[in-house]
């Protein structure tokens, strides 16, 4: 079997790991904790980092930091993790959802521009409160435009770039855009702590807003004295151990990643029934953090279909992201009404993608490959 993520260790983790052990450093309370979070945020170019235990959690901070009222809104791709939706409706607040774009399938930004005009151009609604802008699978979100209407509306930006570690948006660091950014250190993401995620932020308030939230909004003077609810998301110093370690192979582990897609597409790229993602846009090169493809319309079998396919072949694979008003969960309570979102729909029941972690070797991304062509050969 092919997994379809495994993640590369083989650097200084366990040296890192035995000194947490040997020292007993092992709570959040840990020297690596900072460490990580000063190297991450200078890697960024952000003056706060904030580790949390996983990027949900950093989202949820995100969002809850904003100090938002009940029923506030906040405007985000449908076609996303649960995380940012969830992270949204758990502080109180409303996601208004917006279409892909079928190319980079990242947020339609001229879709974005329409509901925010008539919302609040037209309509006069003031609880629009933020953006959350979601880097998904590759290429980053087309950043200037939501900049400028952030701007202009005086929206607050949360950037979730979970997926983008590494990755650049005309030169600048993905994670800068935010009023508040947040990563995720899954296994499966260009760097791993295991469980982990971190909030990066230039605001020293909302920093200071994150780290008390994050710890249970303990005070300094009288500990368990409380004057709001916050969360235990810390993160621990074996997690950010894993971290510093990571981190000092990034920019080898983001060149590993274009390589990857690269060969993937040479190898790919003329089969008829694929829609690939671009290799590049005018803003950004591919980081390719997974290597999705989407069945054409005229190809007679669905995603599903062709992952059974290819996992009887010893091929691992994930389907795309299941959008947000299609949540049975969101359904129940009626959130979204019945709003259609046509391209996300579509990217979701023809979208799926292949093994794409950092251990993969060229001999698998080959006869991974091979397989995927195999699928058209078969036929019906
Ligand atoms: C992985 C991911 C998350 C969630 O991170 P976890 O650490 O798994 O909680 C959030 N947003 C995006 C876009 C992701 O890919």
């Amino acid at each position: 079997m092919i997994p379809v993520n495994e993640p590369l260790l083989s650097g200084s983790e366990k040296k890192y790991l035995n000194e947490c052990i040997e020292t007993g450093w092992i709570s959040s309370e840990g020297p690596f904790v900072k460490r990580f979070e000063d190297q991450l945020a200078a890697t960024v170019g952000r003056r706060h980092g904030i580790a949390v235990c996983n990027g949900t959690a950093a989202l949820e901070l995100a969002v809850a930091s904003l100090g938002l009222e009940a029923g506030d809104q906040i405007v985000m791709p449908t076609f996303t993790i649960i995380s940012c939706a969830s992270a949204i409706v758990r502080c109180g607040c409303v996601p208004l959802l917006v279409d892909s774009d079928p190319l980079t399938w990242n947020i339609d930004v001229k879709k974005l521009r329409e509901k925010i005009e008539y919302e609040i151009g037209q309509k006069g609604n003031r609880r629009i409160k933020a953006i959350m802008a979601v880097h998904i699978y590759g290429l980053p979100v087309d950043m200037a435009p939501v900049m400028e209407l952030a701007e202009r509306y005086g929206l607050k930006i949360i950037e979730d770039a979970a997926e983008m570690h590494g990755q650049t948006y005309s030169g600048r660091p993905c994670g800068s855009f935010g009023d508040l950014s947040v990563f995720s250190f899954y296994p499966n993401k260009h760097i791993t702590t295991g469980e982990g995620g971190m909030v990066l932020t230039d605001n020293d308030h909302l920093a200071e807003r994150c780290r008390s939230l994050r710890n249970l909004c303990f005070q300094p003077q009288k500990r368990f004295v409380h004057e709001e609810l916050g969360y235990n998301f810390r993160m621990t110093n074996l997690q950010a151990a894993l971290g510093v370690a990571q981190l000092e192979r990034l920019n080898e582990f983001v060149v590993r990643k274009r390589r990857m897609g690269q060969r993937y597409t040479e190898l790919l790229m003329d089969v008829a029934g694929l829609e690939l993602m671009p290799a590049h846009t005018d803003y950004a090169d591919n980081i390719y953090w997974v290597y999705g493809m989407v069945l054409k319309d005229d190809v007679p079998f669905d995603a599903e279909e062709a992952m059974r396919r290819l996992g009887q072949k010893g091929i691992g694979t994930r389907p795309f992201f299941w959008p947000m008003h299609e949540q049975p969960v969101f359904q129940k309570t009626g959130l979204f009404g019945e709003e259609k979102h046509t391209v996300a729909e579509r990217l979701a029941r023809r979208g799926f993608y292949i093994p794409s972690g950092m251990a993969l070797t060229d001999a698998q991304i080959e006869e991974v490959a091979a397989e995927v062509k195999d699928l058209f050969k078969i036929g019906v």
